[in-house]
């Protein structure tokens, strides 16, 4: 443990586009934020949330080409620091908010901080096959709303039998050519409304007491290989593309017991806002929101955390 604790203003926790827009926006207001990044996951060389498993990213605003979604987060990160952001590339390992000032530890440093900007974000979960996490991106994804524009006319599955994979698969309607609904259990958890919307839906079909065993394809998806659960028998489904719509998982573990949070794990914040329960605490992107989940909406509420942090910081003073 540092012998002396290092302070700032600002500390975001995170590096999405929510904590980069944050960056940007309270280092351009001369709050010199500490971004603790997190760390390089087994899939990516670089902390940046969930843009960093993207490929292509067609629905940010000013990029009329199109953009890498890691390409991207470089982008932003080059922004934060143009403007005095300086970044640390560990994942904080325990918070304490409970006196001033507020404190934040990675496995061998401490910090102090007047204020804190949470976006930590969230994770699909996903369903822990061989290769699955590779092939995000080439056939295989987590948002509909994303990458749904690039399998039109072509068959793809969903697996899920929640509200979001309805909705997903209800949405892909939109350009595939026939959707595929893979679901565990022989009906459908999803709230009546939204089952009733499915089985209206002439291009969605049902694949029920199944689960995809199999992958397959090397670099881009080729197909999945279903297990009946009820017999335990095998099929191919030839789809090019397959929706994990299993639900999401908010990365809120080290605010358990300190920040006011849903039971699903959300961070709670006040209404039209990023406060959090404690003075100083503000959070933002999709740590705070399980409906848009979108990196512009995100973003959007990075801007709002750092505003809401810069006129509380002025208030104290
Ligand atoms: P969810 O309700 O938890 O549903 C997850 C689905 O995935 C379930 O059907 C579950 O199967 C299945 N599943 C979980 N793990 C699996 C695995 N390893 N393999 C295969 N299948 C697996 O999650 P969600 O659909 O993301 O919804 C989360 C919350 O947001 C819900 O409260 C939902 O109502 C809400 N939401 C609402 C709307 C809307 O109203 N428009 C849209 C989206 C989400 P089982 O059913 O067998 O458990």
């Amino acid at each position: 443990m540092a012998a002396t604790a290092a302070h700032h203003h600002v500390l975001i926790i995170g590096s999405g586009p929510a904590g980069l827009t944050a960056a940007i926006y309270t280092a351009r207001a001369n709050l010199a934020p500490l971004v603790i990044e997190g760390e390089p996951s087994s899939t990516t060389d670089q902390p940046g949330g969930q843009l960093m498993l993207t490929t292509e990213v067609e629905n940010f605003p000013g990029f009329p080409e199109g953009i890498m979604g890691p390409e991207l987060m470089g982008r932003f990160r080059e922004q934060a620091g143009r403007f005095g952001a300086t970044f640390l590339t560990e994942k904080v390992a325990r918070v304490d908010f409970s006196a001033r000032p507020l404190r934040v530890w990675t496995h061998d440093k401490e910090f102090t901080a007047d204020s804190i900007i949470v976006a930590t974000g969230a994770q699909s979960l996903m369903l822990g096959l061989p290769r699955e996490t590779d092939l995000v991106g080439h056939g295989v994804s987590t948002c509909a709303t994303c990458d749904g524009f690039f399998f039109r006319g072509k068959e793809i599955a969903v697996v899920g039998g929640g509200d979001s994979a309805v909705e997903e698969a209800v949405f892909l309607t939109k350009f595939a050519s026939k959707v595929t609904m893979i679901h565990r259990r022989d009906e459908l958890r999803a709230s009546k409304i939204m089952r009733d919307r499915a089985h209206a839906n002439e291009k969605i079909d049902f694949k029920w007491n199944s689960q995809v065993v199999e992958l397959k394809g090397d670099a881009q998806l080729e197909g999945i290989v279903l297990k009946d659960t009820v017999t335990g028998q095998l099929s191919d489904l030839n789809v090019s593309g397959l929706f994990i719509a299993i639900g999401h998982q908010p990365n809120t573990k080290l605010f358990s017991g300190v920040l006011d949070m849903e039971d699903s794990g959300y961070l709670l914040t006040r209404t039209g806002s990023s406060y959090t329960n404690v003075p100083g605490v503000f959070a933002c992107g999709d740590v705070q929101d399980h409906t848009y989940r979108q990196a512009i909406t995100a973003a959007g509420s990075g801007c709002m955390a750092a505003i809401d942090c810069e006129r509380w910081l002025e208030n104290q003073h």
